[in-house]
Protein backbone atom coordinates (compact mmCIF):
# COMPACT_ATOMS: atom_id res chain seq x y z
CA UNK A 1 0.00 0.00 0.00
CA UNK A 2 1.85 3.37 -1.26
CA UNK A 3 1.96 5.95 1.27
CA UNK A 4 -1.20 8.00 0.44
CA UNK A 5 -3.58 5.16 0.72
CA UNK A 6 -3.75 5.33 4.03
CA UNK A 7 -6.62 7.90 5.50
CA UNK A 8 -5.68 11.13 8.17
CA UNK A 9 -7.53 12.15 11.25
CA UNK A 10 -9.81 14.78 10.49
CA UNK A 11 -10.98 16.45 13.94
CA UNK A 12 -13.81 18.44 12.45
CA UNK A 13 -15.03 14.93 10.75
CA UNK A 14 -14.86 12.10 13.31
CA UNK A 15 -15.87 9.32 11.30
CA UNK A 16 -12.41 9.60 9.21
CA UNK A 17 -10.41 6.55 9.96
CA UNK A 18 -7.42 6.73 11.83
CA UNK A 19 -4.28 7.87 10.12
CA UNK A 20 -0.57 5.73 9.99
CA UNK A 21 2.30 7.10 10.88
CA UNK A 22 2.12 10.95 11.73
CA UNK A 23 -1.18 10.78 13.50
CA UNK A 24 -0.09 8.03 16.05
CA UNK A 25 2.67 9.81 16.80
CA UNK A 26 1.59 13.33 17.03
CA UNK A 27 1.50 15.04 20.32
CA UNK A 28 -1.57 16.94 19.12
CA UNK A 29 -1.80 20.02 20.67
CA UNK A 30 1.58 21.64 21.14
CA UNK A 31 3.37 24.30 19.12
CA UNK A 32 2.74 26.82 16.79
CA UNK A 33 3.25 26.11 12.77
CA UNK A 34 2.83 28.96 10.23
CA UNK A 35 1.84 28.26 6.61
CA UNK A 36 2.52 30.75 4.48
CA UNK A 37 -0.33 31.05 1.13
CA UNK A 38 -3.81 30.23 1.43
CA UNK A 39 -3.46 28.33 -2.19
CA UNK A 40 -4.26 24.55 -2.62
CA UNK A 41 -0.95 23.25 -1.28
CA UNK A 42 -1.29 25.72 1.43
CA UNK A 43 -4.86 24.53 2.69
CA UNK A 44 -3.50 21.02 2.20
CA UNK A 45 -0.83 21.51 4.04
CA UNK A 46 -2.37 24.03 7.17
CA UNK A 47 -4.93 20.60 7.39
CA UNK A 48 -2.08 18.10 7.97
CA UNK A 49 -0.44 20.31 10.48
CA UNK A 50 -3.79 20.96 12.20
CA UNK A 51 -3.17 17.04 13.38
CA UNK A 52 0.17 17.49 15.31
CA UNK A 53 0.08 21.37 16.50
CA UNK A 54 -1.96 23.00 18.51
CA UNK A 55 -2.09 26.25 16.27
CA UNK A 56 -1.55 26.34 12.68
CA UNK A 57 -2.15 30.19 11.68
CA UNK A 58 -2.91 30.81 7.46
CA UNK A 59 -0.97 33.68 6.54
CA UNK A 60 -2.41 34.80 2.81
CA UNK A 61 -2.02 38.04 1.34
CA UNK A 62 -5.49 38.62 -0.67
CA UNK A 63 -8.47 39.04 1.67
CA UNK A 64 -10.47 35.76 1.71
CA UNK A 65 -14.22 36.56 0.73
CA UNK A 66 -16.05 35.63 -1.88
CA UNK A 67 -16.82 38.59 -3.78
CA UNK A 68 -19.05 37.18 -6.95
CA UNK A 69 -22.14 36.81 -5.93
CA UNK A 70 -22.85 33.66 -7.92
CA UNK A 71 -19.37 32.10 -6.11
CA UNK A 72 -16.16 32.40 -5.46
CA UNK A 73 -14.10 34.37 -6.78
CA UNK A 74 -10.67 34.62 -8.54
CA UNK A 75 -7.94 36.35 -6.28
CA UNK A 76 -5.28 38.64 -7.42
CA UNK A 77 -2.77 36.10 -5.77
CA UNK A 78 -4.21 33.12 -8.22
CA UNK A 79 -4.04 34.60 -11.69
CA UNK A 80 -3.96 31.18 -13.15
CA UNK A 81 -7.46 30.48 -11.68
CA UNK A 82 -9.31 31.95 -14.28
CA UNK A 83 -7.73 29.40 -16.48
CA UNK A 84 -8.61 25.26 -16.35
CA UNK A 85 -8.01 23.25 -13.56
CA UNK A 86 -8.00 19.66 -14.15
CA UNK A 87 -7.57 17.56 -11.07
CA UNK A 88 -6.06 14.31 -11.64
CA UNK A 89 -7.55 11.45 -10.13
CA UNK A 90 -4.01 10.61 -7.89
CA UNK A 91 -4.91 14.23 -6.49
CA UNK A 92 -8.29 13.93 -6.25
CA UNK A 93 -7.85 10.60 -4.13
CA UNK A 94 -5.18 12.26 -1.51
CA UNK A 95 -7.23 14.46 -1.17
CA UNK A 96 -10.33 12.52 -0.29
CA UNK A 97 -8.10 10.84 2.81
CA UNK A 98 -7.62 14.42 3.96
CA UNK A 99 -11.13 15.01 3.48
CA UNK A 100 -13.30 12.68 3.51
CA UNK A 101 -16.44 12.84 1.35
CA UNK A 102 -14.64 15.79 -0.82
CA UNK A 103 -15.89 14.43 -4.34
CA UNK A 104 -19.80 14.08 -3.12
CA UNK A 105 -18.98 17.64 -1.77
CA UNK A 106 -17.69 18.92 -4.88
CA UNK A 107 -20.73 17.37 -6.94
CA UNK A 108 -23.24 19.56 -4.54
CA UNK A 109 -21.24 22.29 -5.21
CA UNK A 110 -22.19 21.92 -9.05
CA UNK A 111 -19.39 20.48 -10.15
CA UNK A 112 -19.66 17.57 -13.14
CA UNK A 113 -18.38 14.36 -12.29
CA UNK A 114 -17.25 11.64 -15.04
CA UNK A 115 -15.38 8.53 -15.24
CA UNK A 116 -12.17 9.82 -17.32
CA UNK A 117 -12.59 7.95 -20.44
CA UNK A 118 -16.90 7.26 -20.68
CA UNK A 119 -18.16 10.73 -19.58
CA UNK A 120 -15.17 12.66 -21.34
CA UNK A 121 -13.76 12.92 -25.00
CA UNK A 122 -10.01 12.93 -24.90
CA UNK A 123 -7.72 13.53 -27.73
CA UNK A 124 -3.68 12.76 -28.42
CA UNK A 125 -1.61 13.02 -31.28
CA UNK A 126 -4.61 14.41 -33.03
CA UNK A 127 -6.90 11.69 -32.81
CA UNK A 128 -9.57 10.47 -30.08
CA UNK A 129 -8.74 8.18 -27.49
CA UNK A 130 -10.67 4.81 -27.17
CA UNK A 131 -12.90 5.18 -24.99
CA UNK A 132 -12.46 2.38 -21.80
CA UNK A 133 -13.66 1.92 -18.12
CA UNK A 134 -10.61 3.56 -16.41
CA UNK A 135 -11.52 3.44 -12.64
CA UNK A 136 -10.55 7.00 -12.72
CA UNK A 137 -12.81 10.03 -11.78
CA UNK A 138 -12.89 13.27 -12.88
CA UNK A 139 -14.41 16.29 -11.13
CA UNK A 140 -15.02 19.48 -13.23
CA UNK A 141 -14.78 22.61 -11.66
CA UNK A 142 -13.24 26.04 -11.58
CA UNK A 143 -10.11 26.73 -9.39
CA UNK A 144 -11.98 28.91 -7.33
CA UNK A 145 -14.74 26.26 -6.29
CA UNK A 146 -12.22 23.71 -5.60
CA UNK A 147 -9.89 26.08 -3.51
CA UNK A 148 -13.22 27.20 -1.64
CA UNK A 149 -14.45 24.08 -0.68
CA UNK A 150 -10.63 23.30 0.44
CA UNK A 151 -10.52 26.11 2.16
CA UNK A 152 -14.16 26.05 3.89
CA UNK A 153 -13.01 22.36 5.57
CA UNK A 154 -9.56 23.98 6.60
CA UNK A 155 -10.87 27.04 8.03
CA UNK A 156 -13.33 25.02 10.21
CA UNK A 157 -10.67 22.88 12.14
CA UNK A 158 -9.91 23.19 15.71
CA UNK A 159 -6.69 25.35 16.24
CA UNK A 160 -6.56 26.76 12.79
CA UNK A 161 -6.34 30.76 12.13
CA UNK A 162 -6.54 32.69 8.57
CA UNK A 163 -4.13 35.86 8.46
CA UNK A 164 -5.92 37.48 5.26
CA UNK A 165 -4.47 41.15 4.34
CA UNK A 166 -0.88 39.52 5.46
CA UNK A 167 2.23 39.10 3.54
CA UNK A 168 5.62 37.17 4.43
CA UNK A 169 8.43 39.26 3.68
CA UNK A 170 10.96 37.23 5.61
CA UNK A 171 11.91 34.51 8.07
CA UNK A 172 12.74 35.04 11.85
CA UNK A 173 15.72 33.32 13.12
CA UNK A 174 19.25 31.59 12.11
CA UNK A 175 21.07 30.01 9.60
CA UNK A 176 20.27 26.60 11.40
CA UNK A 177 16.85 27.14 12.58
CA UNK A 178 14.33 29.22 12.02
CA UNK A 179 11.88 30.75 14.21
CA UNK A 180 8.87 32.48 12.96
CA UNK A 181 8.02 34.92 10.10
CA UNK A 182 8.47 38.52 9.56
CA UNK A 183 5.13 40.11 8.08
CA UNK A 184 3.36 43.33 6.49
CA UNK A 185 -0.41 44.45 6.50
CA UNK A 186 -1.66 48.24 5.50
CA UNK A 187 -0.96 48.84 8.73
CA UNK A 188 1.93 47.09 10.56
CA UNK A 189 4.96 44.72 10.79
CA UNK A 190 4.60 42.30 12.53
CA UNK A 191 7.29 39.41 14.13
CA UNK A 192 5.11 35.76 14.31
CA UNK A 193 7.22 33.21 15.58
CA UNK A 194 6.15 29.92 14.84
CA UNK A 195 8.00 25.99 16.08
CA UNK A 196 7.31 25.49 11.87
CA UNK A 197 7.12 27.67 8.81
CA UNK A 198 5.77 26.40 5.64
CA UNK A 199 6.18 28.27 2.37
CA UNK A 200 3.30 27.56 -0.02
CA UNK A 201 3.29 30.87 -1.92
CA UNK A 202 3.37 29.55 -5.34
CA UNK A 203 5.92 29.59 -8.13
CA UNK A 204 7.06 33.52 -6.61
CA UNK A 205 7.91 31.90 -3.40
CA UNK A 206 11.04 34.38 -2.18
CA UNK A 207 12.42 31.04 -0.03
CA UNK A 208 16.03 30.86 -1.47
CA UNK A 209 16.34 35.00 -0.84
CA UNK A 210 14.77 34.73 2.57
CA UNK A 211 17.08 31.71 3.09
CA UNK A 212 20.12 33.87 1.72
CA UNK A 213 19.40 36.56 4.14
CA UNK A 214 19.63 34.44 7.07
CA UNK A 215 22.92 33.25 6.48
CA UNK A 216 21.31 30.14 4.88
CA UNK A 217 21.69 28.80 1.27
CA UNK A 218 19.22 29.32 -1.61
CA UNK A 219 18.48 25.83 -3.32
CA UNK A 220 19.62 25.04 -7.09
CA UNK A 221 16.96 25.70 -10.04
CA UNK A 222 15.96 23.58 -12.50
CA UNK A 223 14.37 25.03 -15.15
CA UNK A 224 12.88 24.37 -18.74
CA UNK A 225 11.44 27.21 -21.06
CA UNK A 226 8.44 25.99 -22.80
CA UNK A 227 6.94 29.42 -23.43
CA UNK A 228 3.66 28.47 -23.09
CA UNK A 229 0.26 30.61 -23.59
CA UNK A 230 -3.14 30.07 -22.07
CA UNK A 231 -6.41 31.72 -23.40
CA UNK A 232 -9.56 31.06 -21.71
CA UNK A 233 -13.21 31.85 -21.89
CA UNK A 234 -16.59 30.52 -20.07
CA UNK A 235 -20.04 30.18 -22.38
CA UNK A 236 -23.46 29.37 -21.06
CA UNK A 237 -24.34 25.44 -21.56
CA UNK A 238 -26.81 24.92 -23.71
CA UNK A 239 -30.35 22.78 -22.48
CA UNK A 240 -29.05 19.20 -23.58
CA UNK A 241 -25.46 19.47 -22.76
CA UNK A 242 -25.72 17.88 -19.83
CA UNK A 243 -26.42 14.73 -21.66
CA UNK A 244 -23.21 14.96 -24.07
CA UNK A 245 -19.28 14.59 -22.41
CA UNK A 246 -18.33 16.19 -19.48
CA UNK A 247 -15.02 17.54 -20.96
CA UNK A 248 -13.16 17.71 -23.96
CA UNK A 249 -9.12 17.50 -23.65
CA UNK A 250 -7.29 17.98 -26.96
CA UNK A 251 -3.56 16.85 -25.90
CA UNK A 252 -1.00 19.57 -27.71
CA UNK A 253 -0.36 17.92 -31.52
CA UNK A 254 2.94 18.68 -33.44
CA UNK A 255 2.24 21.97 -33.89
CA UNK A 256 2.15 22.76 -30.11
CA UNK A 257 -1.49 23.88 -30.02
CA UNK A 258 -4.05 22.20 -27.73
CA UNK A 259 -7.19 22.67 -25.64
CA UNK A 260 -10.05 21.74 -23.08
CA UNK A 261 -13.78 22.25 -22.62
CA UNK A 262 -14.76 21.49 -19.43
CA UNK A 263 -18.65 21.39 -17.97
CA UNK A 264 -18.58 23.53 -14.57
CA UNK A 265 -20.52 25.08 -11.93
CA UNK A 266 -23.27 27.71 -12.94
CA UNK A 267 -24.17 25.70 -16.36
CA UNK A 268 -21.17 26.81 -17.44
CA UNK A 269 -18.31 25.57 -20.54
CA UNK A 270 -14.65 26.86 -19.21
CA UNK A 271 -12.73 26.91 -22.14
CA UNK A 272 -9.00 27.22 -22.54
CA UNK A 273 -6.64 27.15 -25.61
CA UNK A 274 -3.15 26.91 -25.27
CA UNK A 275 -0.30 26.74 -26.94
CA UNK A 276 3.40 26.32 -26.70
CA UNK A 277 6.85 28.03 -27.71
CA UNK A 278 5.49 31.20 -27.90
CA UNK A 279 2.61 30.45 -30.24
CA UNK A 280 -0.16 31.76 -27.85
CA UNK A 281 -3.71 31.33 -28.36
CA UNK A 282 -5.24 34.89 -29.00
CA UNK A 283 -8.18 36.75 -27.21
CA UNK A 284 -9.62 38.33 -29.71
CA UNK A 285 -12.76 36.49 -30.05
CA UNK A 286 -13.20 35.65 -33.34
CA UNK A 287 -9.17 34.83 -33.34
CA UNK A 288 -10.14 33.11 -30.81
CA UNK A 289 -12.37 30.72 -32.50
CA UNK A 290 -10.45 30.73 -35.34
CA UNK A 291 -7.44 28.99 -33.20
CA UNK A 292 -10.06 26.23 -31.83
CA UNK A 293 -11.15 25.44 -35.59
CA UNK A 294 -7.74 24.48 -35.75
CA UNK A 295 -7.59 21.66 -32.87
CA UNK A 296 -7.80 17.96 -33.32
CA UNK A 297 -11.16 17.68 -33.36
CA UNK A 298 -14.55 19.82 -33.95
CA UNK A 299 -15.54 19.60 -30.56
CA UNK A 300 -14.15 22.75 -28.57
CA UNK A 301 -14.74 24.42 -31.75
CA UNK A 302 -18.63 23.69 -31.34
CA UNK A 303 -19.08 25.20 -28.05
CA UNK A 304 -16.96 27.90 -28.90
CA UNK A 305 -19.25 28.74 -32.24
CA UNK A 306 -22.33 27.33 -30.70
CA UNK A 307 -22.93 28.76 -27.34
CA UNK A 308 -22.96 32.14 -25.58
CA UNK A 309 -20.39 33.64 -24.52
CA UNK A 310 -19.97 34.68 -21.43
CA UNK A 311 -17.25 37.59 -20.71
CA UNK A 312 -13.92 38.12 -22.91
CA UNK A 313 -10.84 35.40 -23.52
CA UNK A 314 -8.07 36.27 -20.72
CA UNK A 315 -4.72 35.41 -20.85
CA UNK A 316 -2.08 33.76 -19.12
CA UNK A 317 1.35 33.57 -19.98
CA UNK A 318 3.68 30.45 -18.49
CA UNK A 319 7.29 30.80 -19.55
CA UNK A 320 9.42 27.87 -17.41
CA UNK A 321 8.70 24.86 -15.67
CA UNK A 322 10.77 25.45 -12.60
CA UNK A 323 11.34 22.41 -9.80
CA UNK A 324 14.05 24.10 -6.45
CA UNK A 325 16.09 21.45 -5.79
CA UNK A 326 15.72 21.78 -1.45
CA UNK A 327 16.57 17.95 -2.07
CA UNK A 328 19.96 18.47 -2.34
CA UNK A 329 20.81 21.29 -0.24
CA UNK A 330 23.67 19.80 2.29
CA UNK A 331 22.23 21.84 5.03
CA UNK A 332 18.17 22.96 5.56
CA UNK A 333 17.46 25.09 8.34
CA UNK A 334 15.17 23.27 11.24
CA UNK A 335 11.56 24.55 11.45
CA UNK A 336 11.29 25.56 7.75
CA UNK A 337 9.88 23.80 4.98
CA UNK A 338 8.93 24.53 0.80
CA UNK A 339 5.54 22.97 -0.70
CA UNK A 340 3.88 23.36 -3.65
CA UNK A 341 4.51 25.26 -6.89
CA UNK A 342 6.97 26.85 -4.57
CA UNK A 343 9.28 23.57 -4.87
CA UNK A 344 7.82 22.39 -8.02
CA UNK A 345 6.18 24.35 -10.88
CA UNK A 346 4.97 22.24 -13.29
CA UNK A 347 3.89 23.05 -16.94
CA UNK A 348 0.22 23.31 -16.49
CA UNK A 349 -0.69 21.08 -19.58
CA UNK A 350 -0.19 18.14 -17.80
CA UNK A 351 -2.26 19.02 -14.89
CA UNK A 352 -0.15 18.02 -12.23
CA UNK A 353 0.58 20.85 -9.93
CA UNK A 354 -2.59 20.29 -7.30
CA UNK A 355 -1.60 16.62 -7.09
CA UNK A 356 1.56 16.58 -6.70
CA UNK A 357 0.47 19.34 -3.89
CA UNK A 358 -1.71 16.69 -2.11
CA UNK A 359 0.98 13.96 -2.31
CA UNK A 360 3.01 16.04 -0.74
CA UNK A 361 0.77 16.85 1.82
CA UNK A 362 0.42 13.50 2.60
CA UNK A 363 4.29 12.88 2.79
CA UNK A 364 4.48 16.01 5.11
CA UNK A 365 1.75 14.00 7.29
CA UNK A 366 3.78 10.90 7.43
CA UNK A 367 6.82 12.46 8.31
CA UNK A 368 5.73 14.37 11.16
CA UNK A 369 6.67 12.00 13.76
CA UNK A 370 10.03 12.02 12.98
CA UNK A 371 12.64 14.23 15.38
CA UNK A 372 12.49 17.85 14.05
CA UNK A 373 16.04 18.05 13.39
CA UNK A 374 15.47 15.06 10.54
CA UNK A 375 11.77 16.58 9.39
CA UNK A 376 13.42 18.51 6.36
CA UNK A 377 15.93 16.06 4.89
CA UNK A 378 12.69 13.47 5.51
CA UNK A 379 10.30 15.41 3.86
CA UNK A 380 12.22 16.57 0.42
CA UNK A 381 12.91 12.82 0.22
CA UNK A 382 8.99 11.37 0.69
CA UNK A 383 7.81 14.66 -1.47
CA UNK A 384 10.71 14.44 -3.93
CA UNK A 385 10.05 11.21 -5.21
CA UNK A 386 6.30 12.37 -6.37
CA UNK A 387 7.87 15.62 -7.66
CA UNK A 388 10.30 13.29 -9.69
CA UNK A 389 7.84 11.51 -11.17
CA UNK A 390 5.59 14.11 -12.35
CA UNK A 391 8.35 16.08 -13.35
CA UNK A 392 10.12 13.38 -15.44
CA UNK A 393 6.53 12.87 -17.31
CA UNK A 394 5.85 16.71 -17.79
CA UNK A 395 9.41 17.34 -19.22
CA UNK A 396 9.73 14.45 -21.38
CA UNK A 397 6.44 15.19 -22.96
CA UNK A 398 7.66 18.95 -23.34
CA UNK A 399 10.61 17.58 -25.05
CA UNK A 400 8.87 15.51 -27.85
CA UNK A 401 8.18 19.20 -29.44
CA UNK A 402 10.70 19.63 -31.76
CA UNK A 403 10.93 23.20 -31.62
CA UNK A 404 11.92 22.84 -27.42
CA UNK A 405 16.01 23.70 -27.19
CA UNK A 406 16.83 21.65 -24.62
CA UNK A 407 19.37 18.49 -24.66
CA UNK A 408 17.27 15.23 -25.43
CA UNK A 409 19.46 11.91 -24.19
CA UNK A 410 19.01 9.03 -25.57
CA UNK A 411 16.83 7.52 -22.82
CA UNK A 412 14.45 10.14 -24.17
CA UNK A 413 14.43 10.27 -27.52
CA UNK A 414 13.82 6.42 -27.23
CA UNK A 415 10.95 6.69 -24.20
CA UNK A 416 9.32 9.49 -26.23
CA UNK A 417 9.18 7.39 -29.35
CA UNK A 418 7.46 4.30 -27.17
CA UNK A 419 4.73 6.59 -25.97
CA UNK A 420 4.03 8.23 -29.44
CA UNK A 421 3.87 4.52 -30.40
CA UNK A 422 1.45 4.29 -27.20
CA UNK A 423 -0.89 7.27 -27.68
CA UNK A 424 -1.51 5.99 -31.46
CA UNK A 425 -2.30 2.53 -29.85
CA UNK A 426 -4.67 4.13 -27.41
CA UNK A 427 -6.44 5.40 -30.14
CA UNK A 428 -7.40 2.08 -31.17
CA UNK A 429 -7.38 -0.33 -28.15
CA UNK A 430 -9.28 0.42 -24.78
CA UNK A 431 -6.74 -1.73 -22.91
CA UNK A 432 -4.04 0.39 -24.16
CA UNK A 433 -6.36 3.78 -23.38
CA UNK A 434 -6.66 2.57 -19.77
CA UNK A 435 -3.14 1.62 -18.99
CA UNK A 436 -2.46 5.37 -20.57
CA UNK A 437 -4.89 7.40 -18.77
CA UNK A 438 -4.06 5.68 -15.31
CA UNK A 439 -0.04 6.84 -16.18
CA UNK A 440 -0.84 10.40 -17.19
CA UNK A 441 -3.45 10.21 -14.11
CA UNK A 442 -0.70 9.62 -11.69
CA UNK A 443 -2.15 6.47 -10.30
CA UNK A 444 0.36 4.21 -11.83
CA UNK A 445 4.00 4.19 -12.75
CA UNK A 446 5.10 4.77 -16.46
CA UNK A 447 6.57 1.42 -15.68
CA UNK A 448 2.77 0.00 -16.49
CA UNK A 449 2.76 0.75 -20.15
CA UNK A 450 6.28 -1.76 -20.37
CA UNK A 451 3.47 -4.56 -18.61
CA UNK A 452 3.79 -7.43 -21.44
CA UNK A 453 -0.16 -7.56 -21.86
CA UNK A 454 0.35 -3.63 -22.29
CA UNK A 455 3.77 -3.88 -24.22
CA UNK A 456 2.39 -6.21 -26.88
CA UNK A 457 -0.20 -4.50 -27.61
CA UNK A 458 1.31 -1.18 -28.47
CA UNK A 459 3.78 -2.82 -30.71
CA UNK A 460 0.41 -4.47 -32.57
CA UNK A 461 -1.27 -1.55 -32.92
CA UNK A 462 0.99 1.19 -32.39
CA UNK A 463 1.70 1.98 -36.09
CA UNK A 464 -1.58 2.58 -37.52
CA UNK A 465 -1.53 5.42 -39.50
CA UNK A 466 -2.59 8.98 -37.80
CA UNK A 467 -5.28 10.07 -40.28
CA UNK A 468 -7.23 6.93 -38.82
CA UNK A 469 -10.36 7.18 -37.55
CA UNK A 470 -11.24 8.47 -34.03
CA UNK A 471 -12.80 5.41 -32.31
CA UNK A 472 -16.37 6.09 -31.19
CA UNK A 473 -18.01 4.46 -27.98
CA UNK A 474 -18.88 1.10 -28.38
CA UNK A 475 -16.85 0.24 -31.07
CA UNK A 476 -14.86 -1.93 -28.60
C1 LIG B 1 -2.30 28.66 -16.19
C2 LIG B 1 -2.20 27.55 -15.19
C3 LIG B 1 -3.05 26.47 -15.27
C4 LIG B 1 -2.95 25.43 -14.35
N1 LIG B 1 -3.73 24.33 -14.51
C5 LIG B 1 -3.63 23.32 -13.62
C6 LIG B 1 -4.42 22.15 -13.77
O1 LIG B 1 -5.16 21.97 -14.74
N2 LIG B 1 -4.31 21.18 -12.81
C7 LIG B 1 -3.46 21.30 -11.75
O2 LIG B 1 -3.40 20.40 -10.91
N3 LIG B 1 -2.68 22.37 -11.61
C8 LIG B 1 -2.74 23.38 -12.51
N4 LIG B 1 -1.95 24.48 -12.36
C9 LIG B 1 -1.05 24.55 -11.19
C10 LIG B 1 -1.82 24.89 -9.93
O3 LIG B 1 -2.41 26.17 -10.06
C11 LIG B 1 -0.87 24.84 -8.73
O4 LIG B 1 0.04 23.80 -8.86
C12 LIG B 1 -1.59 24.58 -7.45
O5 LIG B 1 -2.60 25.52 -7.28
C13 LIG B 1 -0.69 24.63 -6.22
O6 LIG B 1 -0.18 25.90 -6.13
P1 LIG B 1 0.26 26.55 -4.76
O7 LIG B 1 -0.84 26.43 -3.76
O8 LIG B 1 1.59 26.03 -4.42
O9 LIG B 1 0.42 28.08 -5.20
P2 LIG B 1 -0.69 29.12 -5.61
O10 LIG B 1 -1.94 28.45 -6.02
O11 LIG B 1 -0.04 30.03 -6.58
O12 LIG B 1 -1.00 29.86 -4.25
C14 LIG B 1 -0.03 30.68 -3.61
C15 LIG B 1 -0.75 31.52 -2.56
O13 LIG B 1 0.24 32.23 -1.81
C16 LIG B 1 -0.18 33.60 -1.66
N5 LIG B 1 1.05 34.38 -1.48
C17 LIG B 1 2.03 34.60 -2.39
N6 LIG B 1 3.03 35.31 -1.83
C18 LIG B 1 2.67 35.54 -0.54
C19 LIG B 1 3.30 36.20 0.55
N7 LIG B 1 4.53 36.76 0.42
N8 LIG B 1 2.65 36.24 1.74
C20 LIG B 1 1.42 35.68 1.89
N9 LIG B 1 0.77 35.03 0.89
C21 LIG B 1 1.40 34.95 -0.31
C22 LIG B 1 -0.92 33.89 -2.95
O14 LIG B 1 -1.79 34.99 -2.81
C23 LIG B 1 -1.66 32.57 -3.16
O15 LIG B 1 -2.89 32.55 -2.45
C24 LIG B 1 -2.00 25.50 -13.29
C25 LIG B 1 -1.14 26.59 -13.21
C26 LIG B 1 -1.22 27.59 -14.16
C27 LIG B 1 -0.23 28.73 -14.09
Amino acid sequence: MSSDQTAATTPAHPDAPRARGAAEHAVPGEGHAIVLGAGIAGLLATRVLADRFARVTLVERDELTETDGGGPDVRRGVPQARHLHGLLDRGRTAIEQLYPGFTAEMARRGAATAEVLIGTRWYVAGLRVATADTGLTSVLATRPLLEAVLRDRTLALPGVRPLPGTTARGLLGAAHRVRGVLAVTDDETRTLPADLVVDATGRGSRAGEWLTRLGAHAPQEERLEVDLGYSSRFFRCAPGDADGPASIIMSTGANGHGGGAIRVEGDRWHVTLAGMLGDHPPTDPAEFAAFAAGLSGPDIHDIVTGREPLGDPVPHRFRQSVRRRFDRQPIVPRGFLVLGDALCSFNPLYAQGMTVAAQQALALRDCLHVPEHELPQRFYAAAGAAVTAAWQLATSADLAHDGLVARRTLRTRVTNAYVARAQRAAHLDPRVARAFLRVTNLVESPAALLDPRIAGRILLHGNVSPTAPASEPGNH
